[in-house]
Formats: structure tokens, C-alpha cells, sequence
């Protein structure tokens, strides 16, 4: 209890006396009630950590429960302080960040103030905090469980005795080898979907008004604006990215004709959109993914593979497979006073070789913002998969030096369909949620039909005639819970990895002199505001020309893979 303590005793010392802080004294509040957050995440990180290593763990969860509660008590004890930050008149406010003695908590309190505007009063604001356990966030667990414990029926070609499955297993299928298999599964998302479709339009109008009320009383002025003040990004930025974005979707047709061809189809749908070209060939072991990862780090940085080796050293990486252990990959990193771990599960196939390098990539990075303290240790949104897709770059480039021409082509096909699933697919998905909460907004309650044909013309539009998305595929925006969960969370994909892809293109034009640099960035954590950081590496996240070089970079990928794919047609037709 001694974070409850410690939380009562702050708002004791503090209450009412926010706005009378000097510098000096405000840097001192700053850094106890950061002290007071850093403490109670531990439990929790734990927690979810334990949870993630073994999931059927049932104690793990109503620990995880507890922590959780226990969270929502101490923020309610703690609101007060950002509330009365927030109540600083602006003049005030600009004194102080003018203020040397600020220091690092500059940062902290500038993102807080920027919320200011759009703050109201305590008691409306616990009122909104309480009523959204039952209100938003009820309504989003309701989504979660529903889809979660929906029972999916496959119909496995040639048999109608269905399997019963859940929506994730389902999902898996449609990047199965065997067409039939990827029909079925189609047929069963779709089935599944439409057997709860009134209650995902419900729902969905429901998340959609919800953030239209709360956006009113607030005084934002449109659906996106609440999110790009928390990514710490202006309009003008993120408008810009997904209008090029857009203006690219040439890129994405000119892949999936190639990919007709591979596959030998006289027309690609839905269905096919993730079907694998073919099984890597090689298999690399543990150590010799070490090797390579170390390797392809320390020839752009020594410090970078040095931190990356660290990770194997320590024994900072849970890579077994094994039952009961969750499925995916991630880099954790909780508080700057504890190490982050990387937690994957290697199978040795190529591909678990790039979820390496993806996860060091986090892992360097979190443990360069070591330095800074817990309030700016975390980078926004848009800047978290920078260091992820830069790592995973160099690998890659490593990776392909090494492999066959069948392997190549595999390796490259992967690489591109992953950055067209992050840049263009999220673009599109970003259109979606812009159109939908305007229509709410413009001409009340969304019908199915209207909320599907928003989400054809969004996604065809991406694919051109590459591939005809079927009738099918209308209704599978239900299913995307970032649309429930986070409204606009998605852009932020097409940025962090369009930001990757143009700083790899400089980093390689300007050799050793860009190394120093961008470990700055990554030091500095979540310090600075993702334009500062850029600043560090000399880009203007508002040139036209920078977010360019993002596209030139995917159109250099797709280049060679054409070039493979023609050469392995040729060597195997000899
Ligand atoms: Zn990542």
C-alpha cells in the first residue's frame, strides 16, 4: 500500500497549491507523483509479463484485475494535479517552460497544458471518468468478449461437418497455401460476422457517438483531433502523409499483379490477398541468428549491437516455444529503472529472424531511453516503431545477401506485402473512420449497408485492379477493434513506417555521419515531441519531399522484387 500512501500524502501536500509552484517547486511534485506511477506499473508490467509466459496461469489474471483497479484508484486520488497544471493561465505556463530549472519535465508539462483548452471541471471530469466503466469502455469489453467467444464454423472443402473455431484461428486460415482452405475460411469470417452484425453496428454507432458527445463538451472541432493532440502531431502533418499515401496506391496494384503471376490465378479477391508465394527454404539456427542480428547491427553501429548483445547476455529474451505460452512477439519496457525483455517464439524459419530484429530494434531503443526518467521514457505513437522497422531493415538487407534466389523472392515478397499492410492498408482504414464518424456525425445512426460501402470504396480504392474484393469482404471492417477501441489509433502505422523507411534511405546516404544522430533520437526517449526528435536527424516532418524518399524506398524494394522474380523465372525455365 505504499503507492496508496504515498498518493494520499501528495494530494495532502499538493491540493490547491499547483498553481502557486515555482520551477524549482513544481520539477519536485513532478518527479514524487512520477515516482508514484513508476511504482504501481511494476505489479502490473509483471503481471502482464507472467501472463504473456504462461496463460493459463488463472491466478496471473485476477491479479492482473486487481492491479487494475487498483490503477483507476490511484489516478482518481491523483487527477487533481494535471487538472490544476492545466488551470495555469497560458502566460504563466510559457514562463515557466521558459523556465531552465524545468528541465527535462518541459516536455511533461507542455503535453500536459496542450490539453488544457479541451479540459472541464474536476467534477465533470470524474463524472466522465466513472460513467465510461459503463458507458464506452463497457461497451468495448462487450466487443471484445463477444468477438473473443464468438464460435466461428469452418467448413474444410469437402466435408459438412463444420469445426468449430474461434475468430484469430479463422484469420490464420486465410494466409493458408490452399485456395479452398482460404475460401472457407472467408466463408466462415463472413457467416460469423453476420450472425452478430446488429450488434457490431450498434455498438460501432454506438463508439461513434459516444466520441462525437464527448468530442462536443470538449470543444474539439472534428473526429481526429483528440488523437493527433495525444501523437503530439499537427493536421497538416498527418493530412499530408495520408494524401501521399493515397496518391502511392499504385505501388499496391503494381505488387499484387506480380503476385497474380506467381500464384497463377487468372484474377486475385480477398481471399488471396495474403496467400504465401513459398516456403522459405532455409532455416536458421538460434546462434546464427544472434550472429546475424549482431552483425547487421554493429556495421551501422557498434553501440546499437552492443546494446542488442546485451539482450542475449543477460538472458533478456523468452525465444522458447512452448504450450501455454501466448503467440506473437513484443518488446516490453515498463520503467527506465528496469531492463526491457523481448519475448518471441523461434522456430528457426527466416521469418522469426526479422521478428528478432524487430523486437531489438525496440529493445535498443528502450534501452538508450533508459537515460531519461519514467514521464519521458515512452515515445508517442508515431515514433514507436521507428527503431523496430530500422533494425529490421538492416537485417533484412543482411538476410538477402545470404539467401537463395528462391529465398529472395520469398524474403522480399514478405518484406513489401508487410510495409503495404502497415502504410497503405492503414491509410485506407484511417479513410474509413474518417468517413464513418463524419457520416454519424453529418446524417445521424450508420446502416450496415452504408458502413460497408464506405469500407469497399476505401479498400478497393487501394488495391485499383489488382484485386476484386467480393461482396464478402464488405463487412469485415466489423472485426477491426483499433475501430473500437483506439478511433484513429491506425494512422500512426503509416507514419512510423514511412518515417523508417525515408531515415534508412538517409541514414544510408550520409554513412557514419548519420549514426550519432539517430542514437540521439532514440536516447532522448520521450522527451522532446516527434518534430523536435526529427530535428535531431535534420528532417522536417513537414517537407513534402522527406515523406517522399518514405514511397522511393518501397518502390526500390519492389523494383529488385521484379528483378528476382524475373530472374528465377528465367533460371528455372533454363
Ligand atoms: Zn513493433
Amino acid at each position: 500500500m505504499a503507492a496508496e500512501t504515498a498518493a494520499s500524502a501528495f494530494a495532502e501536500r499538493y491540493r490547491e497549491q499547483v498553481s502557486s509552484l515555482s520551477a524549482t517547486e513544481l520539477v519536485q511534485a513532478i518527479s514524487e507523483i512520477e515516482a508514484i506511477y513508476q511504482t504501481v506499473s511494476k505489479p502490473m508490467g509483471y503481471a502482464s509479463l507472467r501472463f504473456a509466459a504462461d496463460s493459463a496461469d488463472a491466478a496471473v489474471g485476477a491479479f492482473m484485475q486487481k492491479q487494475q483497479e487498483r490503477g483507476t484508484g490511484l489516478s482518481v486520488t491523483l487527477m487533481f494535479f494535471e487538472l490544476e497544471l492545466q488551470a495555469i493561465p497560458a502566460a504563466r505556463i510559457s514562463e515557466l517552460v521558459a523556465d531552465p530549472a524545468l528541465g527535462a519535465y518541459r516536455h511533461y508539462v507542455q503535453t500536459t497544458c496542450a490539453m488544457s483548452p479541451y479540459r472541464l471541471t474536476e467534477k465533470e471530469e470524474i463524472i466522465l471518468e466513472e460513467v465510461a466503466n459503463t458507458g464506452s469502455r463497457a461497451w468495448t469489453r462487450f466487443y471484445d468478449e463477444t468477438l473473443a467467444n464468438h464460435e466461428f464454423k469452418l467448413y474444410r472443402p469437402g466435408t459438412d461437418e463444420p469445426e468449430i473455431m474461434t475468430e484469430q484461428e479463422v484469420l490464420d486460415l486465410l494466409r493458408d497455401g490452399d485456395r479452398a482452405v482460404r475460401q472457407a475460411a472467408a466463408d466462415s469470417l463472413t457467416a460469423g460476422l453476420t450472425e452478430i452484425e446488429r450488434l457490431l453496428v450498434f455498438n460501432f454507432n454506438n463508439m461513434l457517438q459516444d466520441k462525437a458527445v464527448e468530442d462536443r463538451l470538449r470543444g474539439f472541432d472534428y473526429p481526429e483531433q483528440s488523437r493527433h493532440l495525444a501523437n503530439e502531431l499537427d493536421r497538416e502533418i498527418v493530412d499530408l502523409v495520408i494524401r501521399l499515401c493515397r496518391e502511392q496506391y499504385g505501388l499496391v496494384a503494381r505488387y499484387y499483379h506480380v503476385k497474380r503471376e506467381i500464384l497463377g490465378y487468372d484474377e486475385l479477391t480477398h481471399i488471396d490477398r495474403y496467400a504465401p508465394l513459398f516456403e522459405s527454404e532455409e532455416l536458421i539456427d538460434w546462434d546464427s541468428a544472434r550472429e546475424l542480428v549482431l552483425t547487421a547491427f554493429g556495421q551501422f553501429s557498434p553501440e546499437m549491437s552492443r546494446r542488442a548483445e546485451e539482450f542475449f547476455v543477460s538472458n533478456w529474451i523468452d525465444a522458447e516455444a512452448r504450450p501455454g505460452k501466448r503467440g506473437g512477439a513484443f518488446c516490453s519496457y515498463n520503467t527506465p529503472d528496469t531492463h526491457p525483455v523481448v519475448f518471441q517464439s523461434y522456430l528457426n524459419k527466416l521469418n522469426d529472424v526479422m521478428t528478432l530484429a524487430h523486437e531489438l530494434g525496440h529493445g535498443v531503443h528502450a534501452s538508450l531511453s533508459r537515460a531519461q526518467t519514467y514521464f519521458n521514457y515512452h515515445g508517442t505513437l508515431p515514433l514507436a516503431e521507428l527503431a523496430s522497422t530500422f533494425g529490421e531493415t538492416l537485417v533484412f538487407e543482411k538476410l538477402v545477401e545470404q539467401a537463395s534466389l528462391k529465398d529472395k523472392v520469398a524474403l522480399y515478397a514478405d518484406k513489401i506485402e508487410g510495409m503495404f499492410a502497415t502504410v497503405f492498408r492503414q491509410a485506407a482504414m484511417f479513410r474509413f473512420e474518417q468517413r464513418a464518424h463524419e457520416a454519424r456525425r453529418s446524417e445521424g445512426e450508420q446502416t450496415l449497408a452504408q458502413l460497408n460501402a464506405i469500407w469497399h470504396e476505401e479498400q478497393q480504392a487501394m488495391f485499383g485492379d489488382s484485386v476484386k474484393l467480393g461482396e464478402q469482404h464488405a463487412r469485415w471492417w466489423s472485426y477491426i477493434p483499433h475501430f473500437v477501441h483506439t478511433p484513429f489509433y491506425v494512422y500512426a502505422y503509416s507514419f512510423g513506417e514511412l518515417l523508417a523507411l525515408s531515415l534508412y534511405g538517409k541514414a544510408k546516404e550520409q554513412g557514419a555521419a548519420f549514426e550519432p544522430k539517430y542514437l540521439e533520437v532514440l536516447t532522448r526517449g520521450g522527451s522532446l515531441n516527434p518534430e523536435q526528435l526529427m530535428a535531431i536527424v535534420d528532417v522536417d516532418l513537414r517537407s513534402e519531399e522527406f515523406w517522399r524518399g518514405g514511397f522511393r524506398a518501397m518502390e526500390t524494394f519492389m523494383s529488385e522484387f521484379e528483378r528476382l522474380w524475373a530472374e528465377y523465372q528465367a533460371q528455372t525455365a533454363a
